[in-house]
């Protein structure tokens, strides 16, 4: 690898040969590995950098606390009284992705014999798809990372709630027996949640964390909505509309998603369960496991790069290289679910060379 100009580098692949990228950013540490991906815009050439960066013990502003909301309409709303936002769809896009997608399920239905080939016509419909969802997954990564990023150097505890995205957003449509209620509707909600991004939030938080000593926990989100975060008072009255909340009792006014985001900042931290691996690993310490590749997926759209325990691109086991440093992708982030490769992150506290993220999660 080396670099020609400012601008440009040109990498050499094993088996592809020669490859000019564009010099986007410093790379600050020394390559480990290379991800060539293709996102639906463009190709992008990712390194894997090892940089001795590891997790301070405490974080820069000790002390510090935020609660944070997540919501659809105001995608985070922080107890400080701040909200962000952002829309991740341009007007119109929708529009077009609904009629792309459309065309493209006549196109596969229409009169093809099983295991015909893909016309080119059918071909440049699905690109251009996948074109228009790269776009809309860059926005709200860029999103997710950025709001991530700042509430991680801001704050030395991060409360969140905790949420079942996956039991949230199931289907409304019921069975044929008994059809559910209001299906497009839970539909439209389910693209609304799904559309804030808030699990990749977390993993961008979790992510960053690393690097600043952030703590992130996440509190039960029964009645954060409800309850009056001035007296106490819990009651589904108390949310007079989407954006206020006045409490019954005291008469505590404020915006509906701030007064939930300060319940979050003040709720107890839930002791971890006595069940599961809390009781079985309390005499030894048992091996993590290696990410899912849900989890692996998530993360590598939120920009980080998950790692497999015991792999590394030179086919020696990682455990060697994983006591220190993280690794990132240099030269844009890789942001494809096709990755090909991998070194050693940080740090999981026990000794098996495992990769999960160094965030505590029990206090
Ligand atoms: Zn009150």
């Amino acid at each position: 690898m080396r670099r020609v100009n400012r601008r440009w580098g040109v990498v050499s692949l094993p088996k592809i040969g020669d490859v000019t990228f564009r010099w986007s950013r410093p790379l600050g540490g020394t390559v480990r590995n290379a991800v060539v991906s293709f996102d639906g815009v463009a190709w992008h050439a990712g390194f894997g950098v090892h940089a001795s960066v590891t997790t301070p013990e405490t974080h820069a502003r000790p002390d510090t606390i935020v609660g944070l909301d997540r919501g659809v309409k105001v995608a985070v709303a922080m107890s400080d009284g701040r909200m962000w936002n952002r829309t991740f769809t341009r007007p119109g896009q929708e529009r077009d992705l609904a009629r792309l997608k459309s065309k493209a399920g006549r196109q596969e239905t229409a009169c093809r014999k099983l295991g015909a080939k893909t016309s080119n016509r059918a071909r440049k419909v699905r690109a251009e798809i996948a074109r228009t969802e790269a776009k809309i997954r860059n926005r709200r990564r860029d999103f997710v990372t950025w709001a991530a990023n700042r509430l991680c150097r801001q704050f030395a505890t991060i409360k969140l709630e905790r949420l079942t995205i996956g039991a949230m957003t199931a289907t409304a449509k019921g069975t044929i027996a008994e059809p559910g209620t209001n299906v497009r509707q839970k539909a439209g909600l389910n693209r609304a949640i799904l559309d804030k991004g808030w699990g990749m939030f977390e993993a961008a938080l979790a992510n960053r964390a690393r690097t600043t000593g952030t703590r992130i926990v996440k509190v039960p989100a029964a009645f954060t909505s409800q309850r009056c975060s001035h007296c106490g008072n819990t009651d589904s009255n108390n949310r007079e509309s989407q954006a206020t909340f006045r409490c019954g009792s005291c008469g505590y006014q404020a915006n509906a998603d701030v007064n939930a985001a300060i319940n979050v900042r003040d709720a107890a931290e839930a002791a971890p369960p006595l069940t599961g691996r809390a009781v079985r690993d309390r005499s030894h310490s048992a091996p993590c496991r290696p990410p899912t590749q849900r989890q692996q997926r998530m993360a590598l759209e939120a920009g980080i790069p998950h790692l497999y325990a015991g792999e590394d691109v030179n086919g020696r086991s990682s455990r060697a290289t994983a006591a220190a440093g993280r690794s990132r992708t240099a030269a844009r982030p890789t942001t494809t679910t096709r990755s090909a490769t991998t070194t050693a992150t940080s740090s999981c506290p026990a000794t098996c060379g495992c990769t999960r993220s160094s965030a505590p999660r029990r206090s």
